[in-house]
């Protein structure tokens, strides 16, 4: 296996073109489990892992630009305030160990319909920047996730950065698992307040092929929801009627189709009533 190092991104991406199968490796929380198992033994690895532009965040223009190699701990510790819908996704995932090595970029890379960092990052209309030797894309997150474990990615491109805007409302995640840590969700939901656009994003991870967004979700409650009133009960149901209905679940050894439709109807509600308890206190403040 030919293991390739660039130290430079600019390197990165002139490896990459030349070689196409490489496999990139970022945490390698995944990419290891795969070799350790034998399920895939690529003829090459790319290390990123000394490419020093995959590290750092910075802010430009209100958004911010977070590099894929920036790992969970970091997320966690730096952009908490800023990001609080990916960062409380962030603190779910693994063990310690994981959330220090792991990375969203890693985390796209695999497009596992029930990583965690999906359902946020949709809420929070992240875009998704990428490139090769030929130049770079931006892509919304919500057109990234192709299919199972397939993202928009080409062979020549690589990750190099999500953007986010910091949030202007309350942000909300949840997971089920089987137990509290160390655990693939079963299902998982996000959402985030946008009030200065009377509107609220949503994301579903680990309930269909994909993680995806609750489009008539939030299409209901951009005209339904009356942003000067409390929360009404018949539209907190309706909504998480909505959102489980946008699912498309599967039966697995992690749970029922029926089971994570009612669990993604229950954190649709619950997770609504937090952020909407948020936004009124401060309000009333
Ligand atoms: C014990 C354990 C527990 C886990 N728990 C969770 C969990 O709770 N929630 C969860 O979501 N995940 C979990 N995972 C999976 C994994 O930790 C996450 O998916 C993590 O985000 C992967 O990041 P990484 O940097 O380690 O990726 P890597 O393993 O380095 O790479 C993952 C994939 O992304 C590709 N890739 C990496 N960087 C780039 C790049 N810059 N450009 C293009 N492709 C790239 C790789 O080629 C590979 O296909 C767990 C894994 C383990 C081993």
């Amino acid at each position: 296996m030919d293991f390739l190092r660039p130290s430079s991104w600019d390197e990165a991406l002139a490896m990459k073109a030349g070689t196409p199968g490489a496999v990139p490796i970022q945490g390698g929380t995944d990419v290891m489990v795969e070799i350790n198992f034998d399920v895939h033994r690529p003829a090459a690895l790319l290390d990123l892992n000394q490419v020093p532009e995959l590290f750092t965040w910075e802010r430009i223009d209100g958004s911010y630009r977070v590099g894929a190699g920036v790992p969970y701990v970091q997320i966690i510790a730096e952009l908490g305030h800023e990001l609080p819908g990916l960062a409380q996704a962030a603190r779910t995932v693994g063990s310690p160990q994981i959330r220090n090595r792991g990375t969203v970029g890693g985390n796209l890379g695999a497009a596992s319909p029930a990583g965690d960092s999906h359902p946020p990052l949709l809420a929070g209309d992240a875009i998704i920047e990428v490139a090769s030797a030929a130049g770079t894309r931006m892509i919304p997150a919500h057109e990234f996730y192709l299919g199972v474990k397939k993202s928009a990615l080409r062979p020549d491109e690589l990750i190099r950065a999500f953007w986010m805007k910091p949030a202007d409302g309350p942000q909300y995640f949840s997971k089920v698992g089987t137990r509290n840590a160390m655990v693939i969700a079963v299902c998982s939901f996000a959402v985030a307040l946008h009030p200065s656009e009377r509107r609220v994003g949503t994301g579903i991870g680990s309930a269909a092929p994909t993680p995806r967004r609750a489009l008539e979700a939030e299409a209901f409650l951009a005209e339904s929801l009356d942003w000067e009133a409390r929360m009404d009960p018949e539209v907190l149901r309706r909504f998480g009627e909505l959102v489980a209905a946008a699912a498309s679940p599967i039966d697995d050894v992690r749970g029922t189709a029926d089971y994570r439709r009612h669990a993604l109807a229950v954190m649709a509600r619950r997770t609504l009533t937090w952020a909407w308890n948020d936004y009124r206190k401060v309000r009333a403040a």
